[in-house]
C-alpha cells in the first residue's frame, strides 16, 4: 500500500517507524506537505511485543505502525514504500532520490532512519535475535525474570548488563567469551551480586524445542540458559547524509554510532532533523516517538519564519518578481471571470 509521489512537498520524512510516523503525524496536523518514505524495517520487528509503552504497552510492532500510518493519512500526509538512496541540496531545499529511481523535492528533512545492531558473530544467535537472545532490559526484563540468564562479554558494556539484567533474576552468569576477564574492581562487584562468570568462548547456542536451554562453549561443555542479553554494537543507518556533509560519528556513550544533533533533532546541516535511534541508540519506542514530535514541531516553525520572511520581502517590494507574478495570476483570474 503505497501513496502517489508526486515531485515536491514540504517535508520528506525518511523512515517510518516510531519516530518518523510521530514527526509525520506533527507536521500533517501543522497544515504542512509532508511524505513519508519508508523501507519497512523497523528495530524491533522481530519482537512480539512493545513493552514499556503507556496505554500501548505490548502491542505489536506491527499493529503500532499500522495504526500511526492511518493517524498519519487521516491528516492527508503521504506514506511511500521505498528506500531513500541519495539526498542533495537542491536551490533552498533538497532533492531526494530513492533507490527505484524515483525523486521527490522537500524544503526540509526528518531523517528517522534507525540503526543497525550488529550481532555478535555466534552459531544460532542471531535466529533467536529478539525472542531469547535480548539487549535490552526495559524491553524484555519482565518476560525473562527469575530465569537463567547469561550475558555474553563481547564489548566494553558487558559488566554493567550483567548488573543491570540482575536486578530481574538472581540467576545471571557472565560468559567472559571474546572479551578481557574482569579486573579485579569488577570481579569484585559482580561477585557481591551473585553472577557467576564462566570462562571460555561460546561457540553455539543450545536450543530444544524452538526454546534456547544454553550455551555450547569451546572446550564442548554446555551451560544451561533460558535467555541471553547481548550488546550488539549500534550502526546509524544514515550513509546517503554524507554528501551532505553529515557523516556519523561515535556516540558517546560507547554503543556505537549515530548522527550528532541537538536535543530538538537539528543538525549541522541547515534544513536536515533527525530523530530517534539514528540519533540517539538508546532511545525506545516511546522517546523516539516524542523525538518525531518534537523535530517536526521545530521543522514547522522554521518553515514558518521562512515564509514569514518572503511575506515580508514580497510586503515590502509590491513590485519584486513574486509579487508581481501573484499580481499576474490575480488579474489573470478576473479577466476569466469577466471582471
Ligand atoms: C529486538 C528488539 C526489541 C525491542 N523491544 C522494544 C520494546 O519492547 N519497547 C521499546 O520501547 N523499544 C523496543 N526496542 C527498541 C525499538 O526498536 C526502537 O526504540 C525503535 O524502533 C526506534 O524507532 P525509530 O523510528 O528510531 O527506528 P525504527 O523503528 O528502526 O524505524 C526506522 C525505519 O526507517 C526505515 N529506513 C531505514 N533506512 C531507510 C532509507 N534509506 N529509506 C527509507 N526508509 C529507511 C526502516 O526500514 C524502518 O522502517 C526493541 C529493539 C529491538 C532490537
Amino acid at each position: 500500500m503505497t501513496d502517489q509521489l508526486d515531485d515536491g512537498c514540504d517535508v520528506v520524512v525518511v523512515g517510518g517507524g516510531a519516530a518518523g510516523l510521530s514527526g509525520a503525524l506533527m507536521l500533517a496536523r501543522a497544515r504542512r506537505s509532508v511524505v513519508v518514505v519508508d523501507a519497512g524495517a523497523p528495530r524491533n520487528a522481530p519482537a512480539t511485543g512493545v513493552h514499556g509503552l503507556l496505554a500501548r504497552e505490548g502491542v505489536s510492532p506491527a499493529e503500532l505502525l499500522a495504526r500511526g500510518r492511518e493517524e498519519v493519512r487521516g491528516y492527508g500526509g503521504r506514506l511511500v514504500a521505498g528506500e531513500v538512496s541519495a539526498v542533495a541540496r537542491e536551490g533552498d531545499g533538497f532533492a531526494v532520490a530513492l533507490a527505484d529511481g524515483r525523486s521527490v523535492r522537500a524544503r526540509r528533512l526528518l531523517v528517522t532512519t534507525g540503526l543497525v545492531d550488529r550481532l555478535p558473530d555466534v552459531p544460532g544467535l542471531r535466529a533467536r535475535w529478539g525472542r531469547d537472545v535480548l539487549h535490552c532490559p526495559y524491553c524484555h526484563g519482565w518476560e525473562v525474570r527469575d530465569r537463567a540468564i547469561g550475558v555474553l562479554a563481547d564489548g566494553p558494556m558487558a559488566v554493567h548488563q550483567a548488573l543491570l539484567f540482575r536486578q530481574w533474576s538472581d540467576d545471571v552468569t557472565l560468559f567472559a567469551h571474546t572479551a578481557p576477564a574482569p579486573t579485579g574492581e569488577q570481579a569484585e562487584r559482580l561477585a557481591a551480586r551473585g553472577i557467576a562468570v564462566v570462562e571460555g568462548e561460546v561457540t553455539s547456542l543450545v536450543v530444544e524445542r524452538d526454546r534456547l536451554v544454553g550455551l555450547r562453549l569451546a572446550d564442548g561443555s554446555a551451560v544451561a540458559r533460558e535467555a541471553l542479553a547481548v550488546a550488539p554494537r549500534v550502526e546509524a543507518r544514515a550513509g546517503f547524509l554524507a554528501a551532505l556533509g553529515l557523516p556519523v560519528a561515535e556516540h558517546p556513550s560507547g554503543l556505537g554510532e549515530h548522527v550528532p544533533a541537538d536535543p530538538t533533532g537539528r543538525t549541522g546541516v541547515p534544513g536536515v532533523w533527525v530523530a530517534g535511534n539514528v540519533t540517539d541508540p538508546a532511545a525506545q519506542v516511546g522517546a523516539a516517538a516524542a523525538a518525531g514530535a518534537t523535530a517536526a514541531a521545530r521543522i514547522n516553525a522554521d518553515l514558518v519564519e521562512e515564509d514569514t520572511l518572503r511575506a515580508v520581502a514580497a510586503y515590502r517590494n509590491p513590485f519584486s518578481a513574486a509579487a508581481e507574478s501573484r499580481l499576474c495570476e490575480l488579474v489573470m483570474g478576473n479577466r476569466r471571470h469577466g471582471l
